[in-house]
């Protein structure tokens, strides 16, 4: 970056801004005492990954072992999503991953609503931070945080405008997918729609550091009939799920 113009001098300070604001963040989820989560923890997971990412995953909440490494997604679930991940030509790297809750529930039981409200100004913080495009929603607890009444089996590979110029991607969570080998095609089959949007998404940004307004009707990144007149809401389904389906 050539720091000899303001406007690249001024990007540069916003992105050390935006990394001292997400390190604060984080080390705040690993002092959190908020709900009783903390007494069982190992240590809190805040989320791992590149902060300037067009994409955040975001899954369910800590496992065994990203309990004991502090970081999300790096077991079996992770592996496969990595797996998954690399299959479709992106690296872990390139995206920020994060979980609805950030510490371990007891014998890997659902989050229960007081653990997810206690936890829920942290992901609405570090999507403001990060600012992705993109949100995939791994699983039915993180799907329910944009398409509250959605049923995953229904939605699952949609992508949803979800306001602020970002769209969702909701997809099984990896462990539903490891446990069910037809959910295992729709998640890799889900996936597919991933390098396009992640690309479009890179370009739009392009364009918005450049100053470039996008002219009216250009398309809306993964919703290429997107015109802001023709925002579809999610519509309201039965809460069907089997918990199986997570
Ligand atoms: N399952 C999740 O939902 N998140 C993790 O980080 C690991 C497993």
């Amino acid at each position: 970056m050539d720091l000899a113009s303001p406007t690249n001098r001024v990007l540069a300070l916003a992105d050390t801004v935006k990394v001292e604001q997400m390190q604060a963040l984080e080390q705040e989820v690993c002092a959190c005492q908020r709900c009783r989560l903390a007494n069982g923890r190992t240590q809190a997971v805040p989320g791992y990954g590149n902060y300037h990412a067009v994409v955040m995953f975001v899954g369910e909440g800590p496992g065994f072992e990203e309990d004991r490494q502090g970081r999300p997604f790096v077991g079996r679930s992770g592996q496969f999503l990595t797996e998954m991940l690399n299959s479709v030509g992106i690296r872990r790297e390139e995206v920020y991953i994060t979980n609805v809750i950030k510490c371990r529930p007891p014998d890997n039981r659902d989050p229960l609503p007081e653990e997810l409200v206690a936890c829920h100004d942290y992901l609405t913080r570090q999507v403001a931070l990060v600012n992705p495009r993109i949100i995939v929603t791994l699983g039915r607890f993180s799907m329910q945080r944009w398409l509250p009444s959605a049923s995953i089996t229904k939605v699952h590979g949609q992508v949803r405008n979800i306001g602020y110029g970002r769209v969702a991607l909701a997809m099984f969570h990896p462990a539903a997918a490891l446990r069910n080998p037809q959910w295992r095609r729709e998640f890799a089959q889900d996936l597919q729609i991933l390098p396009t949007l992640m690309a479009r998404a890179s370009k739009a940004n392009e364009a918005a550091a450049r100053g470039e307004a996008l002219p009216a009707g250009t398309p809306h990144p993964g919703d290429p009939d997107y015109r802001p007149d023709s925002v579809k809401p999610v519509e309201p389904t039965a809460q069907t799920e089997s918990a199986d389906a997570k």
